[in-house]
Order: C-alpha cells, then structure tokens, then sequence
C-alpha cells in the first residue's frame, strides 16, 4: 500500500536522520492514461496525479526518479512534457547517488524508499487522492 510506503520513509528519514528520500516512478497505468496506440504517445495524466506530482518534485528532500520502460525516443517526449507540466525528475531508470554497500548492491537495482508502480500494486485511480493526504500530514502548509 502506497501510504504504508510514504509513511514508512518518512519515519525512517526522521530515524536515521537522512537528508533526503527516493521516490520511483512509472509513466503507464500509474502517471500516464495508456492508450495503446503504436505511433501515438499518451499524454493524458489520471486524475489528481498532475497536482500530487507537482507537489512531490517540488520538495527538496525528495528524490524523482522516473522507472519506466518507455523507448529512450518516448522518454526524450516526457521529459521535457513533465517540465512544462512543472514536475520535475532528477534521474531516468538510475539513481547514481546510492551506491553499493555492505547491505545491498546496487549496481543493477536503483535504491528506492517509495515506489510508484501499477504492477507493483499502486492503483492510479483511488492512491494518487491518498498520496495527497498522506503527503499533507507530513508537509502541512
Ligand atoms: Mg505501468
């Protein structure tokens, strides 16, 4: 559950007094309405995930990682789409900044603390209104 994994980072930042947290991210069926058309590239955001996007990226102290499996072409398409959209991503498919160590090896798996992921139980219609939430809790305005 998607809330479980925000909170949970969030206490272990404040724990280990980290500085900062990583976030992935999937375009298809998590950002992104797919529309399963060959030469046309979706573009149409689910609902809410526009604003939870916008304030995610806009933090400091959190990470934006996009984990896709778009074509380097399509992915050449989103990046500069998501900066018009005012959200913006520090790496594509890596996070150069955690490196292997004694508890884990990183070379082939990117370090994440939260994971937004369709296949991986994130559901875009209902979780992008309960990130919001969740998110509120911990930076209220
Ligand atoms: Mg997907």
């Amino acid at each position: 559950m998607i809330s479980r994994a925000i909170r949970k980072a969030f206490e272990r930042k404040k724990a280990k007094n980290w500085d900062k947290t990583y976030w992935g991210f999937d375009i298809h069926e998590t950002i992104i309405i797919p529309n399963w058309s060959e030469e046309e590239i979706p573009m149409q955001f689910y609902p809410h995930a526009k604003e939870v996007m916008q304030m995610i990226s806009s933090k400091q102290d959190i990470i934006c990682i996009l984990f896709t499996c778009s074509h380097p072409k399509e992915i050449k398409v989103y990046e500069p789409y998501f900066r018009e959209n005012e959200i913006y991503f520090d790496y594509v498919n890596e996070n150069p900044e955690v490196h292997s160590r004694k508890y884990g090896y990183y070379e082939k798996k990117p370090y994440f603390n939260v994971l937004f992921e369709d296949k991986a139980g994130f559901d875009p219609k209902e979780d992008w209104l309960i990130v919001k939430e969740v998110f509120k809790e911990f930076y209220p305005e």
